[in-house]
Protein backbone atom coordinates (compact mmCIF):
# COMPACT_ATOMS: atom_id res chain seq x y z
CA UNK A 1 0.00 0.00 0.00
CA UNK A 2 2.89 2.41 0.93
CA UNK A 3 4.88 1.24 -1.73
CA UNK A 4 1.91 2.60 -4.28
CA UNK A 5 1.52 5.37 -2.45
CA UNK A 6 5.31 6.45 -3.30
CA UNK A 7 4.84 5.69 -7.26
CA UNK A 8 1.46 7.56 -7.46
CA UNK A 9 3.24 10.46 -6.06
CA UNK A 10 6.34 10.22 -7.90
CA UNK A 11 4.21 10.20 -11.25
CA UNK A 12 2.29 12.78 -10.02
CA UNK A 13 5.53 14.97 -9.45
CA UNK A 14 7.15 13.65 -12.64
CA UNK A 15 3.79 15.01 -14.49
CA UNK A 16 3.56 18.50 -12.66
CA UNK A 17 7.24 18.93 -13.52
CA UNK A 18 6.82 17.61 -17.11
CA UNK A 19 3.48 19.73 -17.82
CA UNK A 20 5.47 22.75 -16.23
CA UNK A 21 8.46 22.64 -18.44
CA UNK A 22 6.44 22.39 -21.35
CA UNK A 23 4.08 24.99 -20.55
CA UNK A 24 7.61 26.97 -20.06
CA UNK A 25 8.73 25.73 -23.77
CA UNK A 26 4.93 26.73 -25.76
CA UNK A 27 5.41 29.78 -23.59
CA UNK A 28 9.04 30.81 -24.96
CA UNK A 29 8.03 29.90 -28.35
CA UNK A 30 5.11 31.62 -28.31
CA UNK A 31 7.11 34.91 -27.17
CA UNK A 32 9.93 34.25 -29.99
CA UNK A 33 7.01 33.82 -32.90
CA UNK A 34 4.98 36.95 -31.37
CA UNK A 35 8.89 39.10 -31.51
CA UNK A 36 9.35 37.46 -34.85
CA UNK A 37 5.89 38.60 -36.45
CA UNK A 38 6.62 41.84 -34.93
CA UNK A 39 9.96 42.14 -36.56
CA UNK A 40 8.44 40.96 -39.84
CA UNK A 41 5.93 43.48 -39.84
CA UNK A 42 8.14 46.12 -39.15
CA UNK A 43 10.74 45.21 -42.06
CA UNK A 44 7.97 44.70 -44.69
CA UNK A 45 5.25 47.26 -43.81
CA UNK A 46 6.63 50.68 -44.83
CA UNK A 47 3.13 51.91 -44.22
CA UNK A 48 3.38 50.95 -40.33
CA UNK A 49 7.29 50.56 -39.60
CA UNK A 50 8.63 51.78 -36.47
CA UNK A 51 12.20 51.18 -37.87
CA UNK A 52 11.63 53.92 -40.88
CA UNK A 53 9.30 57.13 -40.41
CA UNK A 54 7.91 56.91 -44.26
CA UNK A 55 5.63 59.81 -45.70
CA UNK A 56 2.75 57.00 -47.59
CA UNK A 57 0.38 59.61 -47.90
CA UNK A 58 -0.56 63.34 -47.49
CA UNK A 59 -2.88 64.12 -44.71
CA UNK A 60 -5.65 65.98 -46.74
CA UNK A 61 -9.05 66.03 -46.87
CA UNK A 62 -9.02 67.21 -50.30
CA UNK A 63 -9.67 64.40 -53.51
CA UNK A 64 -6.57 64.91 -54.52
CA UNK A 65 -3.96 61.76 -55.63
CA UNK A 66 -0.32 60.90 -56.43
CA UNK A 67 0.97 58.40 -58.82
CA UNK A 68 4.73 57.16 -58.27
CA UNK A 69 6.47 55.24 -60.73
CA UNK A 70 9.62 52.81 -59.26
CA UNK A 71 12.37 50.57 -61.08
CA UNK A 72 12.64 52.22 -63.97
CA UNK A 73 13.60 53.78 -66.01
CA UNK A 74 12.79 51.01 -68.88
CA UNK A 75 13.65 51.57 -72.28
CA UNK A 76 10.65 49.98 -73.66
CA UNK A 77 8.19 51.26 -71.00
CA UNK A 78 8.90 54.25 -69.41
CA UNK A 79 8.61 55.95 -72.50
CA UNK A 80 4.38 55.02 -72.89
CA UNK A 81 4.31 56.36 -69.22
CA UNK A 82 5.66 59.74 -70.15
CA UNK A 83 3.51 59.72 -73.43
CA UNK A 84 0.27 59.01 -71.37
CA UNK A 85 1.07 61.34 -68.79
CA UNK A 86 1.98 64.24 -71.21
CA UNK A 87 -1.44 63.56 -73.09
CA UNK A 88 -3.37 63.86 -69.74
CA UNK A 89 -1.14 67.07 -68.94
CA UNK A 90 -0.31 64.93 -65.42
CA UNK A 91 3.04 65.04 -63.16
CA UNK A 92 4.03 62.13 -61.58
CA UNK A 93 7.32 61.02 -59.66
CA UNK A 94 9.49 58.07 -60.54
CA UNK A 95 11.97 56.47 -57.77
CA UNK A 96 14.60 55.64 -60.39
CA UNK A 97 17.45 52.60 -59.88
CA UNK A 98 20.66 53.91 -60.27
CA UNK A 99 22.01 50.67 -62.51
CA UNK A 100 19.22 51.75 -64.42
CA UNK A 101 19.44 55.49 -64.73
CA UNK A 102 22.68 54.90 -66.09
CA UNK A 103 21.78 53.05 -69.04
CA UNK A 104 19.39 55.65 -70.01
CA UNK A 105 20.38 58.57 -69.28
CA UNK A 106 18.24 60.14 -72.11
CA UNK A 107 14.92 58.98 -70.32
CA UNK A 108 15.98 60.58 -67.17
CA UNK A 109 16.59 63.95 -68.65
CA UNK A 110 13.03 63.34 -69.89
CA UNK A 111 11.28 62.21 -67.01
CA UNK A 112 12.85 65.80 -65.61
CA UNK A 113 12.16 68.05 -68.75
CA UNK A 114 8.75 66.88 -68.89
CA UNK A 115 8.06 68.32 -65.42
CA UNK A 116 8.59 65.35 -63.17
CA UNK A 117 10.25 64.55 -59.95
CA UNK A 118 12.63 62.10 -59.91
CA UNK A 119 13.84 60.44 -56.94
CA UNK A 120 16.34 57.85 -55.36
CA UNK A 121 15.34 53.55 -55.65
CA UNK A 122 18.88 52.62 -54.65
CA UNK A 123 21.91 51.86 -57.33
CA UNK A 124 21.13 47.89 -57.54
CA UNK A 125 17.78 47.11 -56.15
CA UNK A 126 18.82 44.22 -54.98
CA UNK A 127 17.04 43.04 -51.81
CA UNK A 128 20.07 41.57 -49.89
CA UNK A 129 21.50 45.03 -49.73
CA UNK A 130 18.95 46.50 -48.05
CA UNK A 131 20.15 44.27 -44.71
CA UNK A 132 23.48 45.25 -45.42
CA UNK A 133 25.31 47.93 -43.37
CA UNK A 134 24.05 51.38 -43.24
CA UNK A 135 27.27 51.97 -45.58
CA UNK A 136 26.71 49.71 -47.98
CA UNK A 137 22.97 51.42 -48.47
CA UNK A 138 24.62 55.07 -47.97
CA UNK A 139 27.07 54.22 -50.61
CA UNK A 140 23.69 53.11 -53.12
CA UNK A 141 21.73 55.93 -52.24
CA UNK A 142 24.98 58.38 -53.37
CA UNK A 143 26.30 56.99 -56.29
CA UNK A 144 22.50 57.23 -57.45
CA UNK A 145 22.65 60.48 -56.96
CA UNK A 146 25.20 61.30 -58.08
CA UNK A 147 24.20 59.64 -61.45
CA UNK A 148 20.83 61.21 -61.37
CA UNK A 149 22.49 64.79 -60.64
CA UNK A 150 25.04 64.42 -62.84
CA UNK A 151 22.34 64.17 -65.79
CA UNK A 152 19.64 66.55 -64.69
CA UNK A 153 21.77 68.76 -62.57
CA UNK A 154 20.22 68.60 -58.77
CA UNK A 155 20.01 65.96 -56.12
CA UNK A 156 16.83 64.60 -55.24
CA UNK A 157 16.22 64.53 -51.34
CA UNK A 158 13.43 61.73 -51.70
CA UNK A 159 14.26 57.94 -51.77
CA UNK A 160 11.95 54.93 -51.63
CA UNK A 161 13.95 51.79 -50.07
CA UNK A 162 13.40 49.10 -52.83
CA UNK A 163 10.54 46.24 -51.90
CA UNK A 164 9.27 48.88 -49.27
CA UNK A 165 12.23 47.09 -46.81
CA UNK A 166 12.56 49.01 -43.70
CA UNK A 167 15.04 48.64 -41.42
CA UNK A 168 17.63 50.41 -38.82
CA UNK A 169 20.66 50.28 -40.98
CA UNK A 170 17.86 51.90 -43.89
CA UNK A 171 17.42 54.82 -41.02
CA UNK A 172 20.89 55.18 -40.35
CA UNK A 173 21.58 55.69 -43.91
CA UNK A 174 19.42 58.19 -44.87
CA UNK A 175 20.15 60.42 -41.69
CA UNK A 176 23.87 60.39 -42.84
CA UNK A 177 22.92 61.64 -46.30
CA UNK A 178 20.01 63.62 -45.54
CA UNK A 179 17.34 61.79 -47.73
CA UNK A 180 13.29 60.99 -46.51
CA UNK A 181 11.34 58.18 -47.03
CA UNK A 182 8.48 58.39 -49.35
CA UNK A 183 6.40 55.34 -49.18
CA UNK A 184 2.61 54.66 -50.60
CA UNK A 185 -0.57 53.44 -49.00
CA UNK A 186 -2.18 51.92 -52.41
CA UNK A 187 0.16 49.00 -53.32
CA UNK A 188 -1.52 48.63 -57.18
CA UNK A 189 0.58 45.00 -57.21
CA UNK A 190 0.93 45.91 -61.03
CA UNK A 191 4.13 43.58 -61.19
CA UNK A 192 1.79 40.34 -60.24
CA UNK A 193 -1.83 40.74 -61.05
CA UNK A 194 -2.33 40.23 -65.10
CA UNK A 195 -5.84 41.24 -65.58
CA UNK A 196 -5.99 45.38 -67.04
CA UNK A 197 -9.67 45.57 -65.23
CA UNK A 198 -8.46 43.86 -61.66
CA UNK A 199 -5.66 46.15 -61.85
CA UNK A 200 -7.73 49.24 -62.31
CA UNK A 201 -10.59 47.99 -59.81
CA UNK A 202 -7.51 47.17 -57.17
CA UNK A 203 -6.35 50.57 -57.17
CA UNK A 204 -9.33 52.66 -57.32
CA UNK A 205 -11.78 51.47 -54.85
CA UNK A 206 -8.92 52.14 -52.52
CA UNK A 207 -8.71 55.65 -53.56
CA UNK A 208 -8.83 58.19 -50.19
CA UNK A 209 -7.66 61.41 -49.92
CA UNK A 210 -3.78 61.97 -50.29
CA UNK A 211 -3.16 58.39 -51.74
CA UNK A 212 0.38 57.80 -52.79
CA UNK A 213 -0.21 55.31 -55.44
CA UNK A 214 2.75 53.02 -55.81
CA UNK A 215 3.33 51.71 -59.77
CA UNK A 216 5.69 50.50 -61.95
CA UNK A 217 6.96 51.63 -65.08
CA UNK A 218 9.01 48.78 -66.09
CA UNK A 219 5.67 47.12 -66.45
CA UNK A 220 3.98 46.36 -69.93
CA UNK A 221 0.44 46.16 -68.26
CA UNK A 222 0.86 49.51 -66.07
CA UNK A 223 1.36 51.52 -70.20
CA UNK A 224 -1.66 49.79 -70.86
CA UNK A 225 -3.87 50.59 -68.27
CA UNK A 226 -2.30 54.21 -67.22
CA UNK A 227 -4.89 55.85 -69.35
CA UNK A 228 -7.91 53.86 -68.25
CA UNK A 229 -6.63 54.42 -64.71
CA UNK A 230 -6.55 58.00 -64.80
CA UNK A 231 -9.93 58.72 -66.20
CA UNK A 232 -11.42 56.04 -63.46
CA UNK A 233 -9.49 58.19 -61.30
CA UNK A 234 -10.79 61.41 -62.04
CA UNK A 235 -14.57 59.50 -62.93
CA UNK A 236 -14.44 59.30 -59.07
CA UNK A 237 -13.92 63.23 -58.52
CA UNK A 238 -10.07 62.93 -57.43
CA UNK A 239 -7.72 65.01 -59.06
CA UNK A 240 -4.12 63.99 -59.67
CA UNK A 241 -1.35 66.05 -58.69
CA UNK A 242 2.56 66.09 -58.54
CA UNK A 243 3.71 65.61 -54.78
CA UNK A 244 4.42 68.85 -53.16
CA UNK A 245 7.21 69.94 -51.72
CA UNK A 246 8.00 67.55 -48.60
ZN1 LIG B 1 11.46 48.72 -56.63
Amino acid sequence: MLKNIHIVLIGLALFIMLHTFLETIFAGLTTIVLMLSWIAFNIFSIKHSLFLKSICRIRTKEKIVFLSFDDGPSYKFTPIILDTLKRNNLKAIFFCIGQQAELYPELILRISCEGHYIGNHSYSHNWRNSYKSSGIIEDEINHTNEIISNIIGYKTTLFRPPFGITNPSITKALKNTGLHSVGWNIRSLDTVIKDPQKLIQRITERLIPGSIILLHDNRRITGQILNELIETIQKKGYKILPLPEL
